[in-house]
């Protein structure tokens, strides 16, 4: 059976994560000096390696190597990475929500470690309990078990009560750079075989913007079709890059190509991508132009890679902002009435050309 590249590369040792440095050297730090917290909180945007560094911070509390931990080789790294070892649970809190699941575990956790050092509790997505839950789960922490640890990760820690994010170790990931990703996509490519030239891993690298998951995924897509990967190949099955796009159709606006703007906004449709989304997400590119102009840490307040800033940093120093700011409300007015439209199209092509007057 294929298993997905995703799946097949997860990492097996801290060396093997990438992009999480800052993460990596303190628990390796806490791991060394027998230092680990009860309880860990992991944020951050989906496909930074949460998961993978709770499964690995599990090895490692078990982990029987004499030599650094997780060694990924020993029958416990195994056992866990295989998701059979009966001390580590993972937890998916988006369907296991209930005040219920958490009491069941609540009485679980008073039982000491069955064949492992320390028992290890994972749960994803943690912010999705119910305020019951919380609350149940909160006297856990309050108490926490002998010789076990809980790691809760969560794309959204502000909906968290203060109260569980102060009895945790709160640890952000952070999107991963671009050239890392490349880096590791080009390691993936010369392991199964694939030539892949250097300015497609580029496209690759750019459109999964940080997340590693995404990238993996869509790397998955362009591979599927044989040994050699180029750029064409990649344009042909992501069509171009949504930054890309934006910025071409923005600055066909800014400098009056009406022509230019209808003409890309009509391959984007032909590639199979939704009127009404493309708008939305041009809309979002207005935005960061707007964030990139006026901050000097835009990075803080855009979800979006240090490498895409970058690039969209050229466009905002371009643009001046009462363009952006006609740009925003044509396209937003467009959007509200496209929503009950018969041809949403229509009204977002009519958008494109007010933008450009
Ligand atoms: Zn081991």
């Amino acid at each position: 059976m294929y298993q997905a590249l995703y799946r097949a590369f997860r990492p097996e040792t801290f060396d093997d994560l990438i992009g999480q440095d800052h993460i990596v050297k303190i628990l390796k730090n806490q791991i060394a000096s027998d230092t680990v917290g009860h309880a860990y909180l992991f944020c951050g945007t989906r496909g930074t390696g949460k998961t993978t560094t709770a499964r690995l911070l599990a090895k490692a509390l078990n982990c029987t190597s004499d030599g650094e931990r997780p060694c990924g080789e020993c029958d416990a790294c195994r056992a866990i990475a295989a998701g059979t070892f009966i001390d580590v649970t993972e937890l998916d809190a988006a369907s296991n929500n209930s005040v219920d699941d958490i009491r069941t575990l609540r009485e679980e956790v008073n039982f000491p470690p069955a064949v492992g050092r320390k028992k290890v509790y994972i749960i994803d997505e943690v912010h999705m309990l119910s305020t019951q839950a919380f609350n149940a789960f909160l006297k856990t922490l309050e108490e926490p078990p002998k010789d076990t640890v809980f790691i809760l990760c969560t794309t959204d820690p502000n909906k968290l009560p203060a109260t569980i994010q102060s009895r945790c170790i709160r640890l952000d990931f952070r999107r991963v750079p671009e050239s890392v990703i490349r880096a590791r996509f080009r390691d993936i490519c010369a392991r199964i075989g694939v030539k892949a030239d250097e300015d497609a891993l580029a496209l690759l690298a750019g459109s999964a913007d940080g997340s590693v998951r995404d990238g993996l995924s869509l790397l998955d897509l362009c591979i599927g079709s044989g040994d050699r990967l180029t750029r064409e190949d990649v344009l042909d099955l992501l069509g171009m890059a949504p930054s890309e796009l934006f910025v071409k159709l923005t600055d066909c606006v800014r400098t009056g190509d009406a022509a230019g703007a209808l003409t890309a906004f009509a391959e984007t449709l032909s590639e199979g991508k939704e009127a009404l989304q493309v708008g939305r997400d041009w809309l979002d590119h207005f935005r960061s132009l707007m964030i990139i102009k006026f901050s000097d840490e835009p990075q803080n307040i855009l979800n979006l890679s240090a490498e895409n800033i970058e690039r969209l940093k050229v466009q905002a120093q371009a643009t001046d902002m009462a363009f952006i700011s006609a740009s925003i409300k044509t396209l937003s007015q467009a959007l509200l009435d496209a929503r009950w439209a018969a041809r949403p199209r229509t009204l977002i092509e009519l958008a494109i050309i007010e933008m450009c007057r």
